[in-house]
């Protein structure tokens, strides 16, 4: 069946390949097993979050969306939180939960059980004759690394890159960026941001560079680990400190990233196409508020048999019964395609 189909990503896909939900980063980031500690920075971290939460273990810490929102309009708003933490010093906070955040992503991601994307985009494809546009609402890059490699197999090797639909400046990007569109609405652990000129860079982690061969090339020119340390990360084009961009669901409206305003421009555009939409382990909550927004508005001309939901679920509730599929139905209407599988069960009964 060829047809415009619109894939969204959500934390549950992650998890069904083995890597955190967005509220376990903290707590794994903290626990003994992850050999992740650079710099002290989860000790900066540690003390944020003691002097500031009443958070004594890990099962209490506040959410991450929250703690990124809370930084991030501290910051912006030139506050300091307390007479002991000033800005300066929350924006230390920031830095060293930006590289925990990416150190226990890039841990799980090199120990990934399965990855599901990349076996849904060869069964689509080999269906389809086309890639389908990708939306994804995580900052891991388990579906950038799935369009690399789909692409070095397809014999797209020498351009593996999917096209993030923003103005990246990184020359080798530009040379290599291949099939599959990715649009990123919450940014990207992998992109680099300065607040100073605006450029937008993307870089490689260890573990990413062997998704595809000429990503090692990258490796040796922006690589992740060397980009984020206490050290600063100087801009290429004009030496202010870059930023890894990583915006919390509920933050969005006050983001000043031009990037990220441009995706969601993108995103917009390609839901008013689309023929055919795929949700994959994504459970709509209330409180994203901007993503129910871009949904419903960019959507309303399809009818609910053209929207599928993947979920997983051991209790096997239909539709009807699960909070989840409640929330799609208000908004989309009940005779929504409803899977309770999860995304390896969905690879398997879809009717691509
Ligand atoms: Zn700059």
């Amino acid at each position: 069946m060829d047809s415009n189909t619109v894939v969204i990503f959500g934390a549950g896909a992650t998890k069904a390949c083995g890597g955190p939900l967005t509220n376990e980063i903290l707590f794994r980031g903290f626990t003994n097993e992850y050999q992740i500690d650079r710099e002290d920075f989860l000790g900066i971290l540690n003390s944020f979050l003691t002097d500031n939460f009443f958070s004594s273990v890990p099962e209490t810490y506040p959410s991450l969306p929250l703690l990124i929102s809370f930084l991030d309009t501290a910051i912006d708003r030139n506050h300091a939180l307390n007479a002991e933490w000033g800005r300066d010093k929350l924006i230390k906070a920031r830095e060293a939960l930006d590289y925990v955040i990416f150190a226990v992503l890039e841990h799980d991601l090199k120990r990934l059980q399965n990855n599901y994307y990349l076996k849904f985009y060869q069964n689509l494809y080999g269906h389809s004759g086309r890639l389908p546009v990708t939306i994804s609402l995580n900052y891991d890059i388990i579906a950038d690394n799935a369009i690399s490699r789909w692409n070095d197999e397809n014999g797209n090797y020498d351009k593996p890159f999917p096209d993030y639909m923003c103005d990246i400046a990184t020359d080798f990007y530009k040379q290599k960026k291949g099939e599959g569109r990715l649009l990123k609405l919450h940014g990207s652990l992998n992109w680099l941001y300065c607040p100073s000129c605006n450029r937008m860079d993307v870089g490689i982690s260890k573990s990413g560079r062997h998704f595809a061969k000429v990503l090692d090339e990258l490796y040796q020119e922006v690589s992740l680990e060397q980009m984020l340390t206490c050290h600063g990360r100087p801009c290429r084009g004009c030496g202010a400190e870059v930023q890894p961009v990583m915006i919390s669901p509920t933050y969005f409206k006050d983001y000043r990233n031009p990037h990220i305003s441009r995706i969601w421009y993108e995103a917009d555009q390609v839901l008013r196409k689309a023929e055919r939409v795929i949700f994959i382990g994504y459970s709509l909550p209330d409180d994203d508020l901007d993503v129910l927004y871009l949904l419903k508005r960019g959507l309303s001309h399809l009818s609910d048999n053209q929207i599928h939901v993947v979920e997983y679920d051991e209790n096997q509730r239909p539709l009807d019964e699960h909070p989840v599929g409640l929330r799609f139905a208000t908004l989309f209407g009940t005779n929504i395609n409803w899977y309770i599988n999860g995304f390896e069960g969905f690879i398997n009964e879809f009717n691509y």
